[in-house]
């Protein structure tokens, strides 16, 4: 009975040799996806002690820029919806990722695997959460506003991850690189003998409807965002990027995701002239992206979140702890009788850390890594040597800001990274020499685990 091809068949041919010539000649493909953002302001109503500089003497005094969380949601072809969360904070630890995530689950049936929460790491933005709490000299009634302010931002969180995927609309996703030299080693600022590796990769995604209008642009860079440490109230450089590239495009939301810029820093700084600067060089990278020929994500997204134990080198005993918390040093004390505390409260000080480790396949066309803390440059550039440097997004300061995480060679060399900012975070010590050859293996794993075989 069956002499010719069925109608469908034949217009999904035709369909298809279409979809080849459109690719051919650079355009956008068919959508297969669908995506929704949402953004609201988190910006402290009221003064508020500020985040990342331990050298502060006074909470803020006033807004230079609004600062916001931003959720990007994308949905595949199998109806497989995942988000991509920012804020514009300096830090987020497990329990404040954990409180959202929960949330999200709760109410949006969203596994928390296909939620990406990453912050731009900005020193002008409030405290928020627990990250880098011994670093700051709070009174009672600074605590509390953090603690409402905490509550605020994880409400605001989950209802704009909730308004994204409610906007889910159909839209082709696209994946670009460009580069821009904003980030310098700021190891090798300070100690001119050591090598001093950077990544300048702008890993762009966009999102366009399916006319072509542009949606959304999500965009990463590795480098601090400690351009400015005043009194007022930013999203420091990446929110003059944000705001110069929604200039550029009106009705465009853009999302920032920090990388691996755990021992970078724009420099020179310190000037706001400066931080806009690095915003509109980040703003014309994006352009360029946007202008160059983007590879169309057509594949199906395939998702996993997970811990893999991270060692300390070495956890204090009660005798040593006791002796510290005399020290002349005031950050030392603290750090003692905190972990005294812990001693007394838990019977033990955890030799390991549960450290996240997050990998997103779009197809073959590109895998997406988001690693917790504030990761150093040698991640992002072993993982992209391994998986491609054309194909491979690695993003830091994702989901648990637990401590700098140091590399092999970051802990040889020495020096704050990877060693007396850890006292900073609350932990025992430094991590084991074993670090990075536990976290790639981890990534190695979830990435095995999340390829697509077909
Ligand atoms: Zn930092």
């Amino acid at each position: 009975m069956l002499t010719s091809p069925a109608p469908q068949r034949l217009a999904s041919c035709l369909l298809a040799a279409l979809l080849l010539v459109g690719n051919a000649f650079g355009q956008s493909p068919a959508p297969t996806w669908k995506a929704g953002v949402a953004k609201t302001v988190i910006t402290p109503k009221e003064t508020i002690w500020m985040a990342g500089f331990g050298s502060r003497e006074k909470p803020s005094e006033g807004v230079r820029q609004d600062i916001y969380v931003r959720a990007a949601a994308l949905q595949d072809a199998d109806g497989k919806t995942a988000v991509i969360a920012t804020l514009d904070l300096a830090g987020i630890e497990k329990e404040m990722a954990d409180a959202i995530a929960e949330r999200c689950g709760r109410e949006f049936n969203l596994p928390r695997d296909r939620l990406v929460l990453n912050i731009s790491h900005t020193h002008s933005g409030p405290v928020a959460g627990l990250v880098l709490m011994p670093l700051y000299d709070l009174t009672a009634q600074q605590r509390e506003v953090v603690r409402k302010y905490t509550d605020d931002v994880i409400a605001k969180s989950v209802e704009t991850i909730g308004q994204a995927i409610k906007a889910l609309q159909p839209a082709t996703v696209e994946f670009g690189q460009s580069l821009a030299g904003i980030a310098v080693n700021r190891r090798r600022a300070t100690q001119r003998s050591l090598p001093g590796p950077v990544d300048h990769d702008v890993p762009v995604l966009a999102i366009r409807t399916p006319d072509k209008k542009l949606v959304a642009v999500l965009v990463g860079y590795a480098a601090h965002a400690t351009a400015l440490n005043d009194y007022l109230i930013s999203n420091d450089w990446p929110g003059f990027a944000l705001s110069e590239i929604e200039q550029r495009h009106p009705g465009v939301t853009a999302l920032f995701l920090q990388g691996c810029g755990g021992d970078a820093n724009p420099l020179p700084r310190r000037v706001e002239k400066l931080a806009r600067m690095y915003g509109e060089i980040l703003a014309f990278a994006v352009d360029e992206v946007l202008r160059g020929r983007m590879t169309p994500l057509t594949g199906s997204l395939r998702t996993t979140l997970e811990t893999t134990e991270v060692p300390f080198h070495h956890v204090p005993t009660r005798a040593e702890l006791d002796q510290r918390s005399h020290d002349a040093n005031p950050f030392v004390r603290q750090h003692a009788k905190r972990l005294l505390e812990v001693l007394a409260r838990d019977g033990k000080i955890a030799a390991t850390y549960p450290y996240p480790v997050q990998v997103w396949q779009f197809g073959k066309e590109l895998t997406f890594i988001a690693l917790g803390g504030e990761v150093v440059v040698d991640y992002s550039l072993r993982l992209k040597a391994r998986y491609g440097f054309d194909r491979t997004w690695v993003a830091g300061y994702s989901n648990d800001i637990l401590a700098y995480i140091p590399s092999r060679r970051v802990l040889n060399e020495g020096g704050y990274e990877g060693g007396e900012s850890m006292i900073y975070f609350g932990r025992p010590s430094r991590f084991g020499a074993a670090v990075e050859e536990i976290i790639v293996e981890k990534v190695n794993d979830l990435v095995e685990q999340t390829t697509d075989i077909q």
